[in-house]
């Protein structure tokens, strides 16, 4: 019989609208044994509520499974998760040509740290949960079946799993590494040739949450002077080209993120290479050093790592943001465009809105938002779950 999670009266509410987390302070006991990751009963009164996976060295000290009390969790219930996400994502035309395209997005799919990002054929998994680590061969079975692919390469080495009591690991859950080695994953995406380095590069390789934001990068640059900050390994950068940039100057900090993203540029002989360069920096002291030499851009993209990983670093973060922001809106050109975002949970997009603001008045310059971004449609937000609306972006214009 599995243990029973005892909630503290009142606390139920957050159940009641199938939000999946139950925090420390809201649970009165547990009844029973439960190890790491098991699956527990959650008791409010004398009702069951929902199935969860115990975490006990997390603030979150249980994920929930399942509203239905009676849905038992084994491997068939991740087969039929798994397969309900990926068929969900066959209906929006967006997704279904992709060849880089996330399958899972945790929580927004029913399935709380369980990450699925496919490249080409083969999936990558990232497991941030106790719970979800625990069940790893039923989800590894089930992303099997539910794609056809034969390689499957687990990159749990985020460290958000460290909170969750759990050792990173990495490896092979399918399948093995192609000869020749893992440079050989390719994908296209709009049209642009993307190597993806699922062992060592960021997150499972690859940002797709930026897909769409690509894609109206490159909408938006022809005859266009192009700065992409935090370039990683050139989706932005690629895009502006193919769009028909004059010039795209992109920065990072990581040099094996500047020779993948030229390594990239390689890949596609229909850009001309000659329009970009490729800058080793700090962006904070790039965009001065910018400034001060008197360079002006049409178009500026600000994809900064996470500043906020939760709302204890926000104010930090929200200097930061503020910082790069202000030095971006004084390096355009009249009528410049600003491609701006936030990828931090501890910062909301009401919040972002006003730092951006802020930024703008301290540069002196008036703007006005043209469009508000967000991930792509196989990053689904559950109306329930609103930390997952994690990605947020302005496309800002200024005078
Ligand atoms: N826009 C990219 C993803 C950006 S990820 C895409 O679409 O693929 C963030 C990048 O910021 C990483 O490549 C990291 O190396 C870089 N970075 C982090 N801090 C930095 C800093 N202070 N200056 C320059 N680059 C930085």
């Amino acid at each position: 019989m599995s243990a029973q999670l005892i909630l503290q009266p009142g606390k139920e509410r957050s159940l009641f609208r199938r939000h999946p987390w139950i925090f420390a302070g809201s649970v009165e006991r547990l009844a029973g044994r439960a190890r790491l990751g098991d699956t527990v009963e959650v008791i409010a009164g004398k009702q069951v509520l929902a199935k969860a996976a115990w975490s006990p060295e997390s603030m979150i000290r249980a994920r929930v499974w399942s509203f239905d009390p009676d849905e038992i969790i084994d491997n068939a219930f991740f087969k039929r998760r798994v397969a309900a996400a990926v068929a969900r994502r066959g209906v929006l035309p967006w997704l279904t040509l992709q060849q880089g395209l996330r399958l899972i997005h945790a929580e927004s799919d029913g399935l709380p740290g369980v990450i699925a990002d496919k490249y080409g054929d083969t999936v990558v998994v990232q497991l941030t949960s106790a719970g979800a680590d625990k069940w790893r061969e039923a989800i590894a079975g089930a992303l099997a079946q539910a794609t056809g692919c034969s390689r499957i390469y687990e990159r749990s080495d985020s460290d958000v799993r460290g909170l969750e009591g759990l050792e990173p690991r990495t490896g092979w859950l399918r399948g093995e590494a192609p000869t020749g080695g893992m440079g050989d994953i390719v994908i296209e995406e709009h049209g642009v040739k993307m190597a993806v380095d699922i062992v060592g590069g960021h997150k499972t390789g690859f940002y797709l949450d930026q897909r769409d934001n690509r894609r109206l990068l490159g909408e938006l640059s022809a005859g266009k002077r192009v700065l992409n900050c935090f370039c990683y390994t050139g989706g932005f950068s690629l895009q502006a080209l193919a769009g028909g940039a004059t010039q795209v100057v992109s920065v990072d900090s990581s040099e094996p993120a500047l020779a993948q993203a030229r390594a990239n540029l390689a890949l596609n002989p229909h850009l001309d290479a000659g329009r970009a360069e490729w800058c080793g920096a700090n962006v904070f002291d790039e965009l001065r050093r910018l400034r001060a030499a008197g360079e002006t851009f049409d178009l500026i993209v600000l994809d900064p790592p996470k500043f906020a990983p939760s709302a204890s670093h926000a104010e930090r973060a929200a200097r930061a943001y503020k910082d790069i922001n202000l030095q971006g809106f004084k390096l355009l050109a009249p009528n410049g465009l600003l491609m701006t975002y936030s990828c931090s949970g501890g910062i909301g997009l009401e919040l972002f809105q006003k730092i951006v603001a802020g930024a703008a008045l301290d540069s002196g310059r008036s703007a006005r938002i043209v469009q508000r971004l967000q991930g792509a449609a196989d990053h689904p937000v559950d109306l329930a779950f609103p930390e997952g609306e994690y990605l947020k972006g302005l496309l800002v214009q200024v005078s």
